[in-house]
C-alpha cells in the first residue's frame, strides 16, 4: 500500500517540471522528483574556479511582457527581482565573404542591409520576408484557435522545407544561407526542417527579440523551487525515477533509486518520453507497447558538443562587444549538417555566445565566460571506446578553438578554464535519448499536429517538457507547461 501524500507528482526538475509544478502547487500539494543534486535539466548552471557558465541556453524568444512565454513564468513566480535583458544586437554572422551584425527588432533595418548587399534580390527579400511573416502568424492563430481555417499560408507550405521556401524566392546561394541562419537553432538543414517550423522562429527573434535573463536562467529555476516550497509543496533532487508502477490504465505510484516509493492522483513526466514508457510496470502492456513503437517511428533532434571557456581577459578590451556569433565555414547548409552528423568539426557551423558581454554575474572584472556549441551526432561518440573518446574530445576542442582564433585571437593565450561536453555527457546529465537537444526532430508542423499530445494511453499520466507539443527550446516547454496546466485544470472543473 503507497501513501498518497501529493495530489500531482512531476517527474523531472527542468524548466517544464518546475513551471507547471509551480503553476499546479497554488491549489495542489506537488511533488517534484529532480535525479540530479541541482534543478533545471539543460537550464541550470555550473561552477568552476571563478566562472559561472550557463549549461545550454543563451537566447529565449518570446520572452516578452505580455506574450504568453513571458506571462506563464510571471504566472509560475519566476521572474520576481529578474531583470529580463536583450542583447544588443540580434547576432553576427560571419560566412566567407560577410561579416554582417542583425539588428534587434529591426525588420526594416535588416532589410536594407541585405538589399544594400544583395541589391539584385531586393523584391525577393520582401517577398519571402512576408511569407514567413504570414506562416509566424498562422501558426501562433493556430495554436490558439486549433485551426487552420483562417492560415492559407500554412496550407501552401504546411508540407514544404524551408529549402522549398528558399530556392522559389532567392537566387543567391549565399543570400539564402545568411537568411536562414537560424536553422541552427533548430538543428536540421533547410532541406529537412519545415519552412513553417523556422519562419516562426525567424520571425519571434527577427521582429520580437532576443532575451536572457541578466542573472542566468538558474535565477529562474531557483525562484520556481523557492515559490513552490512557500505553497506547502515539495521539490526533492537526488532522486531518481525508475519505475511508474500501474496497476490497470492508472499509475499508482512512483519508485525511486534509493527505494521509496510514493503515490499521488496525477503524474506527470517532464523527461525523455521513450524512458517514461519504458520504465512502466504492470499497465497494460499492449497499449503501452503499441504507444511506444508509435512513438520511436519519430525522429529525434540532433544533440550538441560544447566548449565552456573561462578567460583572464575581458574580451571587450581586445575589440569584441558581441554576445552571439554565428560562424559559418561555408554557405551549403545541407552539406555543414551533414559534416555534424559525421563530426567533421573543421566543416560544422558554431554558435559562439559570450555571456559576459551581456551581464556581469559569469565572473569577475576582467575575465570573460564563453561557451562554443556545434550540432553533434550522438551515435559516433556513443561507438568510441574510452581512450578514443576522451582523445576525439581534446581533438574536438583544438579543432574548434582554431578556427574560432579568427575571431578571438590568441584565445589559447586567456585559458584560465576549458570544458567540455559531448553528447553523452548531455544525454547523461538531463536524460534526454541520445542528449538531444530539442527532443524530437522538429520536420514538419503538421506532424507535430498529430502526435505530440500531452495525453497518454495511461488516464493520469502527462506529459510535459520538449518532448510534447509545442517541442523544444524554452520557449516551447513553457508553452507546453500552459497547455497541460489548462488540461487539468479543465479535468478539476
Ligand atoms: C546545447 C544546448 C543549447 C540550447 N540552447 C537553447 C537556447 O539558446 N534557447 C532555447 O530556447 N533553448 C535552447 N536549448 C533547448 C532547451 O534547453 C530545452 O529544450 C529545454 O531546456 C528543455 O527543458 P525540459 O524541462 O523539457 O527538459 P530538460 O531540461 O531536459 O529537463 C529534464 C530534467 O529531468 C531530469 N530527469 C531525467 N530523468 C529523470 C528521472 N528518471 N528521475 C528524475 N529526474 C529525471 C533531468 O535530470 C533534468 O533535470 C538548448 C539545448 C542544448 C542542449
Amino acid at each position: 500500500m503507497v501513501r498518497k501524500k501529493y495530489n500531482v507528482i512531476i517527474i523531472g526538475g527542468g524548466i517544464g517540471g518546475l513551471s507547471i509544478g509551480s503553476l499546479l502547487s497554488k491549489n495542489m500539494k506537488v511533488l517534484i522528483l529532480e535525479k540530479n543534486s541541482t534543478f533545471g535539466g539543460y537550464c541550470s548552471d555550473f561552477k568552476k574556479g571563478e566562472f559561472e557558465f550557463e549549461s545550454a541556453v543563451h537566447t529565449i524568444n518570446g520572452l516578452y511582457k505580455n506574450n504568453p512565454v513571458y506571462t506563464i513564468l510571471e504566472k509560475a513566480d519566476a521572474l520576481k527581482g529578474i531583470r529580463i535583458t536583450q542583447p544588443k544586437y540580434l547576432y553576427r554572422t560571419i560566412f566567407p565573404d560577410y561579416d554582417i551584425t542583425v539588428p534587434q527588432k529591426n525588420l526594416d533595418g535588416y532589410k536594407r542591409m541585405l538589399f544594400s548587399l544583395f541589391p539584385k534580390e531586393e523584391e525577393n527579400i520582401t517577398d519571402i520576408f512576408d511569407v514567413m511573416k504570414s506562416l509566424y502568424t498562422e501558426t501562433k492563430r493556430f495554436h490558439i484557435e486549433k485551426s487552420l481555417k483562417r492560415s492559407p499560408f500554412i496550407l501552401k507550405y504546411g508540407r514544404r522545407s524551408l529549402k522549398y521556401l528558399l530556392n522559389r524566392f532567392i537566387k543567391d546561394d549565399r543570400l539564402k544561407a545568411i537568411i536562414a541562419q537560424y536553422w541552427l537553432y533548430r538543428g536540421l538543414p533547410p532541406g529537412k526542417l519545415a519552412a513553417t517550423t523556422f519562419s516562426y522562429i525567424w520571425y519571434d527573434y527577427t521582429v520580437n527579440g532576443s532575451y536572457f535573463p541578466d542573472t542566468g536562467m538558474v535565477s529562474i529555476i531557483k525562484n520556481m523551487i523557492s515559490s513552490i516550497k512557500k505553497n506547502g509543496s515539495d521539490v526533492l533532487g537526488d532522486s531518481e525515477v525508475f519505475r511508474l508502477q500501474a496497476k490497470g490504465d492508472k499509475i499508482v505510484a512512483v519508485e525511486l533509486k534509493n527505494g521509496n516509493r510514493l503515490g499521488a492522483d496525477i503524474f506527470i513526466s517532464n523527461i525523455d518520453v521513450f524512458n517514461t514508457f519504458e520504465m512502466i510496470e504492470n499497465g497494460n502492456n499492449k497499449d503501452i507497447k503499441l504507444y511506444l513503437d508509435c512513438l520511436k517511428k519519430n525522429a529525434i533532434s540532433i544533440s550538441a558538443f560544447k566548449i565552456y571557456l573561462g578567460l583572464n581577459i575581458d574580451v571587450r578590451d581586445l575589440g569584441i562587444k558581441d554576445y552571439e556569433i554565428f560562424l559559418n565555414p561555408r554557405y551549403d547548409m545541407d552539406a555543414m549538417y551533414e559534416a555534424s552528423i559525421k563530426n567533421e568539426f573543421e566543416k560544422t557551423p558554431y554558435v559562439i555566445t559570450i555571456c559576459s558581454n551581456l551581464a556581469n554575474v559569469f565572473c569577475k572584472k576582467g575575465h570573460s565566460v564563453i561557451s562554443i556549441g556545434a550540432l553533434s551526432e550522438y551515435d559516433y561518440w556513443r561507438k568510441l571506446s574510452r581512450a578514443e573518446y576522451a582523445k576525439k574530445k581534446e581533438e574536438t576542442i583544438d579543432v574548434i578553438l582554431k578556427r574560432c582564433s579568427k575571431i578571438l585571437p590568441d584565445v589559447y593565450k586567456y585559458i584560465d578554464v576549458k570544458i567540455a561536453a559531448t553528447p553523452l555527457t548531455m544525454e547523461r546529465y538531463t536524460g534526454n535519448s541520445k542528449g538531444s537537444v530539442y527532443g524530437w526532430s522538429k520536420r514538419s508542423l503538421l506532424e507535430e499536429i498529430k502526435f505530440m499530445s500531452p495525453t497518454t494511453p495511461i488516464k493520469n499520466l502527462f506529459l510535459s517538457s520538449h518532448w510534447t507539443k509545442i517541442g523544444g527550446g524554452v520557449a516551447g516547454v513553457l508553452l507546453s507547461t500552459d497547455r497541460v496546466y489548462n488540461l487539468l485544470n479543465q479535468k478539476k472543473q
